[in-house]
């Protein structure tokens, strides 16, 4: 897979999505799920124009400049509060970290205590990540101000599944095919019963009319995920059979309670991605990891680093463009951007008129 620049779609396709706020007239990102396709598309057509400034050795646009971000991680993360934080500068806005191991969260403050905090120093973004599974709902109720959920427990990491499709589409553009996911075939294999990476792809997958497989060892498939309109495996050898994407996801350990494989060595034996193993995908077959990777675990190294077939570090490059269009997106309605403000058509009339 070359890195040459492919020409992006124009931000603003004329009939993709509603004009203005109707666009995307969500408050918040609080995950996937509530989205219309149309809403997901118009994210990742945003963000094409954050993908080549970041190309450009001057990456620096100030349309946020004046506004404050706060990032709120009460859970360890390397690559998105970098991602967030390197997002929120880019746009020239003020950008401060809170991180929960020295916040006063350690002295015993409760949650909402806590966003109270945030809301009274009048951040004009949060962004929170945490270990529980709606928290970051329960802080979106309790301030003033758009919300980003950048992982909440085992539930959705919405920027997570957003960066994963504007990977897939420009990993397609570049080798000339169509930049539409419909019809893909994209296998996510591993931990699916604690992963919020997983949960976030697969609304997002078959929104944007994936064929979505999800492959784990029994204890750790979700109860009833076929509702989910994916099909679940259990043999990875044959869900990797005729994939276009093959998406590895890490054991989750911190949200495990109890003993669910019997040691990483047998589940590698299963459930790893070694070389062997991929020859069952389609030629040309994508692989992808969120990070962060275990090598020899649930992917092998040699998998990782083929150049060509992992995207890996190309996700790490689109992330930082997905945040930027959400946190330009979600703040124009503060900034009073033409259309943001004021009468809008609804989202909903919009795509019953055109069948969207
Ligand atoms: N970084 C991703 C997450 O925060 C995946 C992982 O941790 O395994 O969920």
């Amino acid at each position: 897979m070359t890195t040459s620049a492919s020409p992006p779609p124009p931000a603003s396709q004329s009939g993709r999505y509603p004009p203005g706020a109707a666009a995307f007239p969500h408050q918040g990102l609080l995950g996937i799920a509530g989205l219309a396709p149309h809403e997901i598309l118009f994210l990742l057509d945003e963000a094409e124009q954050w993908v080549e400034l970041n190309r450009q050795p001057q990456k620096r646009d100030d349309r946020l400049a004046g506004l404050t971000i706060i990032n709120a991680f009460f859970e360890n993360s390397t690559r998105t509060l970098l991602s967030f934080e390197i997002a929120g500068k880019r746009l020239g806005a003020d950008v401060v970290n809170m991180h929960a191991a020295t916040s006063s969260v350690k002295k015993g403050e409760t949650l909402i205590d806590t966003a109270m905090t945030l809301n009274a120093m009048r951040a004009d973004a949060i962004v929170i990540r945490h270990a529980s599974s709606g928290a970051v709902r329960l802080i979106a109720g309790k301030v003033d101000c758009p919300v980003l959920n950048a992982g909440d427990g085992q539930h959705e990491h919405p920027t997570q599944a957003l960066l994963d499709a504007l990977t897939i589409r420009h990993a397609l553009r570049e080798r000339g095919d169509s930049d539409s996911l419909v019809g893909l075939t994209v296998t996510i294999c591993g931990d699916i019963l604690h992963s919020r990476v997983a949960r976030s792809n697969i609304l997002s997958l078959t929104a944007l009319g994936a064929n979505v497989r999800v492959c784990a060892p029994p204890a750790l498939m979700p109860e009833g995920i076929e509702a989910m309109r994916v099909t679940p495996f259990h043999d990875f050898n044959a869900a990797l059979d005729g994939a276009d994407v093959v998406m590895m996801l890490r054991l989750q350990q911190e949200r495990m309670d109890g003993q669910f494989i019997p040691s990483p060595r047998e589940f590698r034996h299963l459930y790893g991605l070694t070389l062997d193993r991929l020859a069952r995908a389609k030629p040309g077959v994508l692989v992808m990891h969120p990070g962060p990777m275990n090598r020899g675990v649930e992917i092998d190294s040699n998998v990782a680093d083929l150049v060509g077939t992992s995207l890996i570090t190309r996700q790490v490059e689109m992330g930082v463009a997905i945040r930027m269009a959400c946190l330009d997106v979600l703040t124009r309605r503060a900034r009073k951007l033409p259309g943001w403000v004021g009468p809008e058509i609804s989202g909903e009339a919009w795509a019953r008129e055109t069948g969207a």
